[in-house]
C-alpha cells in the first residue's frame, strides 16, 4: 500500500487566514492528504508533498518575506519534482501570476474567492506539467460551506460576512477581500449548533466589520439578532466576536451584549487614532468623542467588560499635536489591551501614495511612548482585579512559562489571560473545563490566580469542552481525516502554532 500524500498549510496573516486555513486543511484532507504534523516522528519527511502558503498582504515586507520562503524550498522542488508549492490568500490576490514568473517553481496560484478550487487545482497542475493561476474577483461560494478541520476541540470560528463596505485608506482588505458578503443567519446557526454538538464550548463570530452584519440582505439590527439567538444555544457557554466597527455600533448590539448571558464581557473596538484630522484622512467616518461614548455606553451596561483595540502609529501626516490626541484618547479609553502598529506603507492602498510619510524615526519614538502609556493602563487595569474570583476556559499552549512554573492557564470571560496553580492533591482541569479562582496579582499582560494554593477558591467544573479535548486524545490517528464535507468537524489532534496579526479591522 502507497502512504498517503502529506500536506502543510502555512499561516500567515489575521484570523481570517487562520480560519482560512483551517478549511484548506479541511479540503485536503477530505481530498486523501493527511497532515504533515500528524505523521509520525522517525518516519514524517523533512518536507511534504503539499506546500500551501496561505499568505497576507499587510505585514510589512510581506513579498520578501513571502518570496524568501519560497526560495527556501527550491532546493527541496529540484530534489523532487513530484512536490507542489500552492500560494494563496492576500498576496495571491493582489500579484497573481506575478508570483509564478518570480518563483516558477511554484505550481498552484488561487485566491480569496476559491480556496475551494485547491484540491482541483492541484491536480490540474499535476496532470497539465505547468503552474495553474486562478484568481477570482468575487466569492463563488461562502467558505464556510467547505470543509473545515478545526484547530481546538472546545473553540471554533464561526464566519458570519466576508468583505468590507468601507474604505479606510491604510487597509488592503476591500480590493482583495471584496464587498461585504452577509451568511444567511439560519445558516450561522446552524453552523453554531453542529459545533456544540461535538462539544464546543466556545464560539467566536467572524468578519471584518461584524456589526455591519445583515447590510446585504437589509436588516440593519441583524447582528444584535444574532447575538441574542446564540444566546438560545443549548450547551453553548460563550459567545465572542470580531471585529466590530465603530461607525456601525449601536445601541441594540450592546443591548444584545448586555442581556445576553453567553455573549462574553469583552470587546474589541479598533480607534487606530485618536486625532479627528488623522481619523479623516483614514477614512474612518466616527470621531473620538463618538469612541469614547460607545465605550461610556458599553461600561454603562456592562460595568465588567474588557475592552481592547488596535492602534496605529505615524500615518502620513501625523503630527506631534495629532499623537497626543491619540494619548490622550488611549488614557481616556482605559483599554485592558492594545495592538499596536507602526504605519508601514502597504502598496494598493490610498495612504501608500499619501505625502508626508513620516521618518521612521519618528513613528518608533511615538510608539514607544504609546507602548509606555498602554502598558501602564493596562497595569493600572488588571491590579484593579487583584482579588476578584474569575471563571477561566481551559487551554492547551496559552502560557509559554506554564512548564517553569507549574500553573495551568487559560481566558477569562473578559478574555484577560489568567495563569493559574493546581492545589496539591486538587483535581485538574482537562483544557475545555472550567475553572473558578481568585486573582493573586495583576501583571501587565496577565493575571495569576494562585488563590487555590492559598487555601482560597479553587473549583473545577468538567464540561462538554473538557470531554471532546479528551476524546481526541486517543482519537489521534494519523492519516485519518477529521472532516465532513458542508459541516464543521472537531475533533484533531493539536497542530504547530501559527504566525497571527490583527488585520486592524
Ligand atoms: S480597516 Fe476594517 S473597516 Fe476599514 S476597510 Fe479594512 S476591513 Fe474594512
Amino acid at each position: 500500500m502507497t502512504a498517503p500524500k502529506t500536506y502543510d498549510v502555512r499561516t500567515h496573516g489575521c484570523q481570517m487566514n487562520v480560519h482560512d486555513s483551517e478549511r484548506l486543511a479541511g479540503l485536503l484532507e477530505t481530498a486523501g492528504y493527511v497532515d504533515l504534523a500528524s505523521v509520525p516522528e522517525g518516519v514524517r519527511p523533512e518536507v511534504a508533498d503539499v506546500v500551501v502558503f496561505n499568505t497576507c498582504a499587510v505585514r510589512e515586507n510581506a513579498d520578501n518575506k513571502l518570496y524568501g520562503n519560497l526560495g527556501q524550498l527550491r532546493p527541496a522542488k529540484t530534489a523532487n519534482p513530484d512536490l507542489q508549492i500552492a500560494v494563496g490568500g492576500c498576496m495571491a490576490q493582489k500579484d497573481r501570476d506575478t508570483i509564478v514568473t518570480r518563483a516558477p517553481w511554484v505550481d498552484v496560484v488561487f485566491g480569496t474567492h476559491n480556496i475551494g478550487s485547491l484540491p482541483a487545482l492541484l491536480d490540474r497542475a499535476r496532470h497539465n506539467k505547468r503552474a495553474e493561476v486562478e484568481i477570482l474577483e468575487s466569492l463563488q461560494t461562502f467558505p464556510s460551506t467547505l470543509p473545515t478541520r478545526r484547530d481546538s476541540a472546545f473553540a471554533g470560528w464561526v464566519s458570519i460576512s466576508v468583505g468590507c463596505n468601507n474604505t479606510c485608506t491604510f487597509c488592503i482588505v476591500p480590493s482583495l477581500r471584496g464587498r461585504e458578503q452577509d451568511r444567511r443567519p439560519g445558516e450561522v446557526l446552524a453552523e453554531v449548533e453542529a459545533l456544540v454538538a461535538q462539544g464546543v464550548v466556545e464560539v467566536t463570530l467572524l468578519g471584518q466589520n461584524v456589526n455591519t452584519y445583515g447590510v446585504e440582505f437589509g436588516d440593519r439590527l441583524a447582528f444584535g439578532k444574532l447575538l441574542r439567538a446564540c444566546g438560545e444555544v443549548e450547551g453553548l457557554e460563550r459567545v465572542r466576536f470580531t471585529s466590530p466597527h465603530p461607525a456601525a455600533f449601536t445601541d441594540d448590539v450592546i443591548a444584545a451584549m448586555a442581556e445576553t448571558p453567553n455573549v462574553m464581557p469583552s470587546l474589541h473596538m479598533p480607534l487606530q487614532s485618536g486625532s479627528d484630522r488623522v481619523l479623516r484622512a483614514m477614512r474612518r467616518s466616527y470621531r473620538s468623542a463618538r469612541f469614547l461614548g460607545i465605550l461610556d455606553a458599553v461600561r454603562t451596561a456592562i460595568p465588567d467588560a474588557a475592552i481592547t483595540t488596535d492602534l496605529i502609529v505615524g500615518f502620513p501626516g501625523e503630527t506631534e499635536q495629532d499623537f497626543a490626541e491619540t494619548l490622550r484618547v488611549v488614557e481616556a479609553a482605559r483599554f485592558s489591551s492594545a495592538f499596536t502598529f507602526q504605519y508601514s506603507i502597504r502598496p494598493g492602498t490610498p495612504a501608500a501614495t499619501m505625502p508626508d510619510q513620516l521618518p521612521k524615526a519618528v513613528v518608533q519614538e511615538r510608539f514607544e511612548r504609546l507602548i509606555e502609556l498602554q502598558e501602564r493602563v493596562s497595569w493600572a487595569e488588571n491590579r484593579g482585579i487583584e482579588g476578584r474570583e474569575v471563571e477561566v476556559l481551559v487551554a492547551p499552549g496559552e502560557g509559554r512559562k506554564d512548564g517553569a512554573t507549574a500553573r495551568l492557564s487559560g481566558r477569562a470571560r473578559d478574555n484577560r489571560l489568567v495563569h493559574f496553580a493546581v492545589p496539591a492533591g486538587a483535581e485538574r482541569p482537562r483544557p475545555g473545563d472550567v475553572v473558578t479562582v481568585g486573582v493573586t496579582y495583576g501583571a501587565p499582560h496577565h493575571l495569576v490566580a494562585d488563590s487555590g494554593v492559598h487555601g482560597g477558591t479553587y473549583a473545577v467544573r468538567r464540561t462538554a469542552g473538557g470531554d471532546a479535548w479528551e476524546a481526541l486524545q486517543g482519537a489521534a490517528v494519523p492519516g485519518k481525516p477529521a472532516v465532513s464535507l458542508g459541516m464543521p468537524s472537531v475533533g484533531v489532534p493539536p497542530r504547530p502554532a501559527v504566525t497571527v496579526s490583527a488585520c486592524s479591522a
